[in-house]
C-alpha cells in the first residue's frame, strides 16, 4: 500500500495521508481529488511516506488524479514550503493559495492549445502590393507573417488590435492556425536570435550596473538604487535582453495593477517576439490560468507580474527583478501574510541567479543589507537624458503666508501660470472625500462611525458620511444629532475639497480628481490619463494613486498640501514612507525639457525630512533615521512578529492575548515579548481589536521561538476570535 501525503486548503498545519491504489500514477506535485468530510477536495500530493500518522483501516484512498496539468516542480513546493514554515501559515493554505483559482477546482481543465499562425498557401501566393493599402494592420501582420510564423502575442508586438486582424485574415483565407507542442522547452530555443530595440546607449552608471550583474555567476542580490529618471527600465531591458539570449525566463515584479498594460507594452516594443505575459490580480479566472500555464510550459519568457506572481511556475527562470522594492504592496496583508520581495529573494538564491531590487528610495531593510555588505549597492546618481533636471524643491510655511482655505496664495499664483503656459499642475493630498470629519459649532460634536473607532468622512458629492474602514454610511445630517444645532461644519480637506476650491477660484479650467471614488469603474482611470496625455486637463488633483509611475510630459507643477501629519504619527515607518511617496510625486514634475516645481506646504519648513527632500539627499535621510531606528532598536536592527487578535468583547480578546503572552514568557527563549496593547485602530466594525509584538536580535532566534510557540497558540485558539501572526510586519 503506497500512502501519499496530501497538502489541502485546510487551516490545520499537517498534510494528510491518502492511499494510492495501484495503477494510480500520482507523482508528487501532482494535483489529486481526496474525499474529506462529507466533500470531495482538490489537494497536492507533496511526498510518499512509508508508514501512515493514522491507523491503515482509517485511511481513505484518493479518488482521481488530476492530469490535465504538469504536477507542479520540487523547486515551487520547497519554496512554498519554506513559506509556509517562515509565515507560521498552513502547509495546505499556503499552496493552494498560490495557485490560480481553476487549479484549486475539481472540475477538469480545458487546455486550449498555444497556436501559432503562418501564411496558407494562398497566403503565400498573395502578392501584398495588391492588397488594400487601407488595411493597415492586416497588411503588417501579413508582412511578419511572411517573415516567420507567430503566435498572437508575438503579433500583438506588431499593432495591438492585431487580434481583430488576424480573425479578418483568417476569415478570409489567407492565414491559417497550427497548434504548439505544450511545452517549448521541449524544443530547445538556442540559436534563435531575439531582435531587440536597443533604443539608448546606456550612461556609463548603468552599463556598470548592467556590467556587474551580468557577470555574476549565480545568486546575488542588487539593490538598484537610481533617482527618478535615472533610466532603472533601461537597465533592465538590458539585462533581461542578456538573460533571454541564454535562453532564460525573466521575472518582473511591480507593486501595481494599473501599471502592468503600460509596461507590458513598453516590453512589447523593445522585445517584439518574445512571449510576455502578465500575471495579476486583475485578470480573470480562465485568463490567470492560461498565462500561469505560459509561463509554467516555459513559452512565456518574460513574466509581469504583481505579488502572487512570486509563486509562478517559471522552470527556465534566470533572473528576477522587483521595480519599487520598497512599495508596500509587495507584502500581502491577510491569508499568507507574505513579502513577495523577500520571497523573490529566497527564490533567487534557491534557484541560483541573481535578483535586483530598484528603486529611487529604497526601503531602509534593504538599504541597510545594501550597506552591509549582504546585497551589492549600484546606484545610478544622475537622470539618464541629459535633458531632464531634477525638480526644484521648495517649502512654504503655512504659518508664515496668506492662505485660502488651506491652499497657500503662493501655490495658487503658481498655478495660475501654468494655466497660462498651458501646462499641468498636480495638487497632490492623500485624503479621498471633501473632508476627514463634520464638526458641530454648538456643542463640538464629531462624526463617529459608531461601529470603528475612526470618524466618517464627509462625502459632498452625494451627501453622505462614509466610514472607510467599514463602509457604514448615513446620509448628511442637516442638524446636530447631540444639540440639534444647525451649525455643521467640515474639518480639514480632502480631495474633492480641493476641487471645489480650485474651481471656485478657476472657473475655466479643466480640473480632474484622480481617486478610489472618481476611479471606481476600470475603464475611468484609462479614459482620464489619455485625457491628461493630450493635455486636455489644467489641475490634476489626486491620492497615492497619482503617485506612481505615470508620466506626464505637461506637468510641471507639483503642489503637496497636507504630509505634515506623518512627522508625528506613531508609527516609525511613517516618515520613511513619506520621504518615498513625496520623491515619487515629485518624480512626476519636468521629466521631460521642462524643468518642474514642487511645493510643499507645512508648518515645519526646516524638518531634516523636508531638507533632504530639497537637496535630493536620501543617503542622508536614511542613515539619520537608520541611526534613530538603531538607537530605538526598531527593524532593521530587530526582527518583529506581530500577533493581532479581535473579537466582539474587549475581555475575550485581551484574555487570550494575556494567555498568548505567558506562553511566550515561559518558553524562556532569546526574545523579547512586549505588552498586550490596542491596536491603532481599537475598533473597525464592532470588533475589537488589539495585538503582541515580539522582538529578536536576528531572524533565526525569532523564527526558533515561534517554531516553539506555536503549539501554543494552536492550544489557545478560540472559534470566538480571529488572530492572525504577521512576521515581519509593516502596519501596526
Ligand atoms: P526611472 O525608472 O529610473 O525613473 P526611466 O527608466 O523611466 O527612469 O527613464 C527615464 C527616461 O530616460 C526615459 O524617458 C528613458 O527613455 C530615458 N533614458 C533611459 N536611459 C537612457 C539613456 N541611456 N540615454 C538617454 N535616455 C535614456
Ligand atoms: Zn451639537
Ligand atoms: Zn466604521
Amino acid at each position: 500500500m503506497t500512502i501519499a501525503r496530501i497538502a489541502l486548503d485546510i487551516p490545520l498545519s499537517t498534510l494528510f495521508d491518502y492511499t494510492v491504489s495501484e495503477g494510480m500514477q500520482a507523482g508528487v506535485g501532482q494535483r489529486v481529488v481526496v474525499p474529506f468530510g462529507k466533500r470531495q477536495r482538490v489537494g497536492v500530493v507533496m511526498a510518499y511516506a512509508t508508514a501512515p500518522t493514522l491507523d491503515r483501516d482509517r485511511i481513505k484512498p484518493v479518488t482521481r488524479v488530476l492530469e490535465d496539468t504538469a504536477p507542479l516542480s520540487a523547486e515551487l513546493l520547497h519554496l512554498l514550503s519554506f513559506c509556509s514554515d517562515y509565515y507560521r501559515y498552513p502547509i495546505g493554505q499556503t499552496v493552494l493559495s498560490a495557485l490560480p483559482a481553476r487549479l484549486r477546482s475539481d472540475e477538469p481543465i480545458v487546455v486550449k492549445p498555444v497556436l501559432s499562425y503562418r501564411l496558407s498557401a494562398s497566403g503565400v501566393a498573395l502578392n501584398l502590393a495588391d492588397f488594400p493599402k487601407r488595411n493597415v494592420v492586416q497588411r503588417r501582420v501579413l508582412e511578419k507573417l511572411a517573415e516567420t510564423a507567430c503566435t498572437l502575442a508575438e503579433l500583438k508586438a506588431v499593432a495591438v488590435t492585431a487580434g481583430a486582424a488576424l480573425k479578418t485574415l483568417i476569415a478570409d483565407g489567407w492565414v491559417e492556425s497550427v497548434a504548439l507542442p505544450s511545452s517549448s522547452l521541449a524544443v530547445p530555443q538556442n540559436g534563435r536570435t531575439h531582435v531587440f530595440d536597443n533604443a539608448h546607449t546606456l550612461t556609463s552608471e548603468q552599463q556598470a550596473a548592467v556590467d556587474e550583474i551580468t557577470q555574476t555567476g549565480g545568486y546575488g542580490c542588487f539593490l538598484l538604487h537610481g533617482i527618478t529618471g535615472s533610466g532603472k527600465t533601461e537597465v533592465y531591458v538590458h539585462l533581461m535582453h542578456a538573460t533571454l539570449q541564454k535562453d532564460g525566463q525573466v521575472l518582473l515584479l511591480v507593486p501595481e495593477i494599473n501599471l502592468t498594460p503600460q509596461l507590458e507594452q513598453c516590453f512589447r516594443n523593445r522585445f517584439p517576439d518574445v512571449d510576455i505575459i502578465s500575471l495579476h490580480s486583475g485578470l480573470g479566472d480562465a485568463a490567470r490560468l492560461a498565462n500561469w500555464q505560459q509561463a509554467q510550459s516555459g513559452r512565456a519568457r518574460i513574466v509581469l507580474g504583481t505579488r502572487l506572481s512570486v509563486f509562478a511556475e517559471l522552470p527556465g527562470l534566470g533572473l528576477i527583478i522587483v521595480d519599487e522594492e520598497h512599495d508596500s504592496s509587495f507584502k500581502q496583508q491577510d491569508g499568507l501574510r507574505y513579502s513577495a520581495r523577500d520571497v523573490a529573494i529566497f527564490r533567487a538564491s534557491q534557484r541560483g541567479v541573481p535578483i535586483v531590487l530598484g528603486s529611487a528610495t529604497p526601503s531602509l531593510e534593504s538599504y541597510h543589507n545594501a550597506q552591509s555588505g549582504r546585497y551589492k549597492m549600484l546606484a545610478l546618481t544622475q537622470r539618464a537624458s541629459a535633458a531632464a533636471q531634477l525638480p526644484k524643491v521648495r517649502c512654504i510655511n503655512i504659518n508664515q503666508t496668506a492662505m485660502h482655505q488651506g491652499i497657500s496664495e503662493n501655490l495658487l499664483r503658481e498655478i495660475a501660470l501654468r494655466i497660462a503656459r498651458r501646462e499641468q499642475s498636480l495638487l497632490f493630498i492623500n485624503r479621498r472625500g471633501y473632508a476627514p470629519v463634520l464638526m458641530c459649532g454648538g456643542c463640538g460634536w464629531l462624526s463617529d462611525c459608531k461601529h470603528c473607532a475612526g470618524k466618517m468622512v464627509l462625502h459632498l458629492n452625494d451627501q453622505r458620511l462614509r466610514c472607510h474602514h467599514c463602509g457604514y454610511q448615513l446620509r448628511v445630517p442637516k442638524h446636530c444629532p447631540d444639540c440639534g444645532n444647525a451649525d455643521l461644519h467640515p474639518v480639514g480637506s480632502g480631495t474633492q475639497r480641493v476641487e471645489a476650491i480650485l474651481q471656485e477660484r478657476f472657473p475655466d479650467a479643466r480640473i480632474l480628481r484622480v481617486d478610489r471614488d472618481s476611479t471606481r469603474n476600470k475603464r475611468a482611470w484609462q479614459t482620464m490619463r489619455a485625457q491628461i496625455h493630450a493635455n486636455e486637463v489644467d489641475i490634476l488633483i489626486g491620492t497615492q494613486m497619482l503617485a506612481k509611475g505615470h508620466d506626464f510630459p505637461e506637468l510641471t507643477l507639483v503642489g503637496v498640501l497636507n504630509p505634515d501629519s506623518a512627522l508625528y504619527s506613531s508609527d516609525f515607518r511613517a516618515a520613511e514612507k513619506l520621504y518615498a511617496q513625496l520623491v515619487q510625486v515629485s518624480g512626476r514634475a519636468g521629466r521631460a525639457d521642462k524643468a518642474g516645481s514642487v511645493i510643499i506646504q507645512t508648518a515645519f519648513p526646516d524638518h531634516p525630512l523636508y531638507r533632504a527632500l530639497q537637496t535630493h539627499d536620501f543617503t542622508g535621510f536614511a542613515s539619520a533615521q537608520l541611526s534613530e531606528r538603531q538607537m530605538a532598536g526598531f527593524p532593521p536592527f530587530v526582527y518583529q512578529a506581530m500577533l493581532r487578535t479581535e473579537g466582539k468583547t474587549e475581555s475575550e480578546v485581551y484574555a487570550y492575548l494575556n494567555q498568548a503572552r505567558a506562553a511566550a514568557v515561559a518558553l524562556q527563549c532569546d526574545v523579547e515579548v512586549l505588552g498586550v496593547v490596542p491596536a491603532a485602530l481599537a475598533r473597525r466594525a464592532n470588533h475589537l481589536r488589539a495585538q503582541l509584538l515580539i522582538q529578536a536580535g536576528t531572524r533565526r532566534a525569532l523564527q526558533h521561538f515561534l517554531r516553539a510557540w506555536q503549539p501554543d497558540l494552536d492550544a489557545l485558539a478560540q472559534s470566538k476570535l480571529r488572530s492572525s501572526l504577521d512576521i515581519d510586519p509593516l502596519e501596526f
